[in-house]
């Protein structure tokens, strides 16, 4: 019989208790934990484990049924410690799926993510909840450490070491699109309190989803578009456009290009493209030197860490095409030829929710045409 402090540990959690659908295995483990908490007595521990076992049960992906969107809802945990993860001992108690060189002490090293948003294990099943549809988290959360030191930024890496990053986040991507369940597959990074960063030590994430993400999927569509139109790339289009122009040119390394777009929706919003066609990040054509890429991204970023240190930077590549079910077979039928992989960075200037969207709609203040002078100006190694 639950005594009376059982009963009180209980009802600050009751509410999302009600509501939270669950598999019977997790209610079981859940049910017997709480009998161990009860007939040891330890109100205080299991107050805690119930806090930290009804987040866990919560997490989820839900589609906007108008934007058609999926968003991840639900809490994680953060982490208990101030000391950071990526220092020995705590990293080599970590599970290490990618250690860069293989052989002696690692430049580069890629571990799950210890709080991640999506788990590999699970079938991907779409759950209908009334008019909505909802599944699983099941995906591949992983954080890239991009450097042992923890007082280094990117930025302040080599070429040689931002191309081993590079080679790492190719290897990644390539490896989780041959899950046959994941649809696509995100390099981001987060640098600066500002953009969000969970550690300070320099890393990037990769996340495998199985859904394509809302602004990848608005790209995908618009390029496929003006393919239909024009048989060209979008993307070739911007590069030949901005070349002879050249008002919106940051850096120039080999074919790679750095330019503020058009419509930057952020002061000194920044793209990097190749000027060569190509749709998939993770499959470098002949003659694609990455090493241009590396230096050009570096002093992109020197650039910018002048204006502002927080950044938000995306890598966008072409989705997966291995699956065959679901909303997006046959879509892609020209994706080879329309879409253009691309990174871009948007920086975070002060007052963030200035710059961005106000109802939705961009308001930035800078003239891209004025960010892109003003970067040119800056010198990236000074
Ligand atoms: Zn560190
Ligand atoms: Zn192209
Ligand atoms: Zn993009």
């Amino acid at each position: 019989m639950p005594q009376e402090w059982a009963l009180r540990a209980l009802r600050p959690v009751g509410p999302a208790l009600d509501f939270a659908p669950s598999p019977a295995e997790t209610y079981s483990r859940f049910a017997r934990i709480c009998i161990r908490e009860i007939e040891d007595r330890r109100p205080r521990r299991l107050r805690r484990f119930l806090f930290v076992a009804t987040r866990k049960i919560r997490m989820e992906i839900r589609r906007d049924p108008i934007t058609q969107s999926w968003v991840v809802v639900g809490h994680r945990e953060s982490p208990e410690t101030d000391s950071c993860p990526f220092e020995r001992p705590a990293i080599d108690k970590q599970q290490t799926i990618l250690a860069v060189p293989a052989e002696g002490p690692w430049q580069v090293r890629v571990l799950p993510h210890p709080e991640p948003l999506y788990r590999i294990e699970g079938e991907p099943g779409r759950q209908p909840d009334g008019m909505y549809d909802r599944m699983g988290p099941t995906g591949a959360h992983e954080v890239v450490v991009e450097t042992p030191d923890h007082n280094k930024r990117l930025s302040q890496l080599s070429d040689d070491e931002v191309d081993r990053v590079l080679s790492v986040w190719v290897s990644r991507v390539a490896d989780l699109k041959k899950d046959k369940r994941l649809k696509y597959v995100s390099v981001f990074k987060n640098q600066g309190e500002l953009a969000g960063e969970e550690w300070p030590h320099a890393h990037s994430e990769i996340t495998g989803t199985i859904f394509v993400p809302r602004r990848i999927k608005y790209e995908l569509r618009a390029a496929r578009e003006w393919f239909k139109d024009k048989e060209r790339c979008v993307f070739c289009d911007i590069v030949r456009q901005e070349e002879k122009k050249g008002k919106r040119i940051v850096d120039v390394q080999g074919d790679y290009y750095a330019l503020c777009p058009y419509a930057a929706r952020v002061p000194y919003e920044v793209w990097l493209l190749h000027r060569r066609h190509n749709h998939l990040f993770e499959q470098p054509k002949a003659g694609s030197n990455r090493k241009q890429l590396a230096a050009l991204l570096g002093r992109v970023l020197r650039r910018l860490e002048k204006i502002t240190p927080a950044f938000h930077l995306v890598v966008h590549t072409a989705p997966s095409t291995l699956s065959k079910k679901g909303e997006l077979a046959g879509y892609w039928k020209t994706l080879a030829d329309d879409f253009h992989w691309h990174i871009e960075i948007l920086p975070i200037v002060e007052k963030r929710s200035k710059s961005y969207s106000i109802k939705e709609t961009y308001f930035n203040a800078v003239l891209p045409e004025q960010a892109a002078e003003q970067l040119r100006a800056i010198d990236p190694n000074s």
